[in-house]
């Protein structure tokens, strides 16, 4: 049976067993897939005993992301422009490398929710590895704008420097501009942290997408007190999980039913 994996610190609360497990029997493709608990400076050491004992390819997640993309040989351009690699797949001495979060919140604002992102003056809250991720594939879909706010103005700067046509400063550089899609990528829905007023961002039929799953965080509720259409990152996370899978096996499997047992669950 092939064997993959997904590595981070902490690990018991992912996922990607369960999602995997479920495109494997609905693709029927004959793989294991278990979730590792790497120490946290032994994230090289872990990879390579996964490799050494046959595994084909693992998923990355919290705090590895920026490891995996320096142990990788190969890179994908998408992996280059985050910075950061979610996917890793082994084949004789080469490691490739890839990134296939962006990937997902485009097909899930795209597909699932059924919002077209080309025209759309985008506002990206966060200028971490999520916000990182997710800009070039963004960018592939032609927003109208595509502006870059976060509590460190300066990170948010560079980060848009890297990218011709962003714009990066402060949340209070955003000004009393509105947006047609305003997605959060910081992490202050987490442990309940609130973010700056942002009522203003969200223009009439604006669509509101919090990274982070499962939790009624300050961003929703702002969203919600705006009245306009809201998504948590449950789509994201199963539509980057599709994507790493066809990356291994080079079968697309089906999302909507895993997104709906998830949700049920
Ligand atoms: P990082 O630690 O790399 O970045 C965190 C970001 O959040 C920084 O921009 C930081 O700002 C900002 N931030 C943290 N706390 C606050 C706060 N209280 N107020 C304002 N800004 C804050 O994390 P990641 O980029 O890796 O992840 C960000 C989020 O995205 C996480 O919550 C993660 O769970 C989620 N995520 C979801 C995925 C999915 O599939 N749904 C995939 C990947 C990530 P500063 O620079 O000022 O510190």
């Amino acid at each position: 049976m092939d064997s993959y994996a997904v590595v981070g610190n902490p690990i018991g609360h992912s996922k990607s067993p369960r999602i995997h497990a479920l495109f494997a029997a609905q693709t029927a493709q004959d793989m294991s897939y278990e979730a590792i608990l790497a120490p946290l400076d032994g994230f090289v050491a872990t990879v390579r005993a996964f490799v050494e004992a046959g595994g084909l390819g693992m998923n990355v997640t919290v705090p590895f992301k920026e490891e995996a993309f320096r142990l990788a040989t190969t890179l994908t351009e998408r992996a280059r422009a985050a910075g950061a690699v979610n996917t890793l797949k082994f084949s004789g001495n080469d490691i490739f490398g890839d990134n296939t979060d962006g990937a997902g919140l485009v097909r899930d604002i795209a597909d699932n929710l059924g919002r077209a992102i080309t025209g759309q003056r985008i506002l990206l809250l966060g200028a971490g590895g999520a916000a990182r991720g997710v800009i070039l594939p963004l960018l592939a879909e032609k927003p109208a704008s595509l502006s870059i706010a976060n509590r460190t103005a300066d990170k948010a700067r560079a980060l848009a420097a890297t990218f011709p046509g962003c714009a990066g400063g402060g949340f209070e550089e955003i000004g009393e501009r509105a947006f047609d899609i305003v997605i959060n990528a910081t992490s202050a829905g987490l442990a309940g942290g609130v973010l700056p007023r942002l009522t203003f961002a969200f223009a009439p039929g604006c669509l509101a997408y919090e990274m982070v799953y499962g939790k009624d965080t300050d961003f929703l509720r702002q969203a919600a007190e705006a009245a306009v259409t809201t998504a948590d990152g449950l789509g994201m996370l199963v539509e980057q999980a599709a994507e790493a899978f066809f990356v291994w096996r080079g079968v697309r499997p089906e999302t909507a039913p895993v997104l709906k047992e998830l949700r049920q669950a």
